[in-house]
């Protein structure tokens, strides 16, 4: 591991070279979503972010356990289930299974473990009762509230001060606005209409802050090394999650903080009311390429906001077709007989530029940057002497370290070997022809060729062919 790698942790404000905690394994909690609807792309950037982030500490050679949480039981699902009349269970599932399909269409890494808020109620109970123990909570009328002048490190990560802020006020809500501070709940106690578990600390429902910090916990151990969401997690959410696990554990809670920055659509903020808003399912029936989506909503640095536009979508669509063509038409050339005109260096430079751009705490504009560079040079030397046998076995190599981080690659779904097994044979049929002078034949072998789509180019090494 030549290269190391720097990430920009939220709680410290400053860039900070990630070690484990435990050698060679990092351990990854990642806030996902609210299986209440589809997932609109503000959430997918997220998503993809984490995406980036897993297989970018696999690159550097570690082991990650990830861990997303599924929220199944708060105020959105439980008035969306009780809107249709079906249980909770069946309504979230439906938007469970809607959350996989999107990812698995972006190419998102499965995750390790992906518990439902509604499957860890006892290691909440537990958690609430080492609260309790400890003296950082009360009671009111059935629910139970952690009181937030108990720990003194609230508000460290988010550096939202308590001071006039109506520390000591207690909110019921589970749809948190911005603005305060407050006491919030942990537990609370059962209401008409809402599902209920009876449990040692009386019958109700857990809080939404508090799955978060049960199941990380119950799965990364007490204290891990990262913790991930969006920059709208950092308060209340994310300074409640400390104040809840190391107010019961006495522990640091998370190393490294990391939080992905907002996501604007034609400059504006997304909005139902403004007909701007957008879930992945919406832009696939407008016709547009998953792919394109992945490699725009990764092209911008996380911690940067990113304004998504048709324009720039438009742009990635181009760049992702430019990185396919290349990709074959590298596939379809021979391999240079002399040295060719790539070079052993050309290669070993991007390589270790794609690991610093990773390394920079995710630039992935400067990794993608890299690859079209290199993608330019690979075109530069088949319009030349080619690429020799050897050097081609390294830029797979390298070609692989892209795969495995960035995945922008079209994969030739469409175009089938068998499919690629005619047009081989016919472009070898062709060239037979030409060598024979039969132009003719030659030529209505490259219409036939038109006809699938096929552009052949006559090179000085021979020809390549490419797709449309
Ligand atoms: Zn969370």
């Amino acid at each position: 591991m030549p290269e190391t790698l720097e990430l920009y942790n939220t709680m410290s404000r400053r860039l900070e070279r990630f070690s484990p905690l435990e050698e060679g394994h990092a351990r990854l909690y990642t806030c996902g979503p609210t299986v209440y609807d589809f997932a609109h792309i503000g959430n997918l950037r997220t998503f993809l972010f984490e995406d980036v982030l897993r297989r970018t500490l696999q690159h550097f050679g570690l082991r990650v356990t990830q861990v997303m949480n599924l929220t199944d039981i708060d105020d959105k699902t439980i008035r969306g289930a009780a809107r249709e009349g079906i249980s909770l269970r069946e309504y979230t599932d439906r938007y469970v299974e809607a959350f996989f399909a999107d990812v698995d269409t972006l190419r998102v890494e499965r995750a390790e473990h992906y518990p439902r808020a509604t499957d860890y109620i006892p290691q909440m109970v537990e958690l609430v009762q080492r609260l309790e123990a400890r003296g950082h909570t009360y009671r009111s009328e059935g629910s139970i509230y952690f009181r937030i002048s108990t720990f003194p490190g609230y508000g460290r990560l988010s550096g939202v001060s308590l001071e006039g802020n109506l520390a000591g006020a207690r909110v019921d809500a589970d749809e948190y606005e911005k603005e305060d501070a407050r006491d919030f709940v942990l537990w609370k106690g059962s209401r008409e209409g809402e599902p209920s578990w009876d449990t040692p600390l009386g019958p109700g429902r857990p809080g939404w802050h508090l799955e978060c910090s049960a199941m990380s916990m119950a799965l990364l151990g007490e204290t891990f090394d990262l913790h991930t969401g969006g920059v709208d997690n950092v308060f209340p959410h994310h300074e409640n999650e400390i104040a809840q696990s190391e107010g019961a554990t006495g522990k640091p809670f998370v190393r490294t903080w990391l939080h992905a920055e907002h996501l604007f659509v034609e400059g504006e903020k997304m909005a139902k009311s403004k007909g701007n808003f957008f879930t992945l399912r919406d832009l696939l029936e407008q016709g547009h390429d998953p792919l394109a989506i992945r490699y725009l909503l990764i092209s911008v640095p996380y911690r940067q906001k990113l304004n998504f536009t048709f324009d720039s979508l438009h742009g990635a669509t181009q760049a992702v077709e430019r990185v396919g063509n290349t990709l074959r038409r590298l596939r379809h050339s021979p391999a240079a007989t002399g040295a060719g005109d790539l070079s052993t260096e050309d290669v070993s430079s991007f390589r270790t530029e794609l690991e610093r751009a990773l390394g920079d705490d995710l630039n992935t504009a400067r990794a993608l940057a890299a690859l079209h560079g290199l993608l330019r040079q690979v075109n530069t030397a088949l319009d030349g002497n080619g690429i020799s046998g050897a050097i081609r076995a390294e830029l797979d190599l390298a070609l692989a370290d892209v795969d495995r981080t960035l995945d922008v690659a079209p994969r030739d779904e469409a175009a089938p070997q068998d499919e690629d097994g005619e047009v081989q044979r016919l472009v070898e049929e062709r060239t037979a022809a030409r060598a024979a002078r039969d132009f003719a034949r030659a030529d209505q072998i490259r219409q036939r060729l038109g006809e699938l789509g096929v552009v052949v180019e006559d090179t000085p090494h021979g020809p390549v062919w490419r797709r449309r």
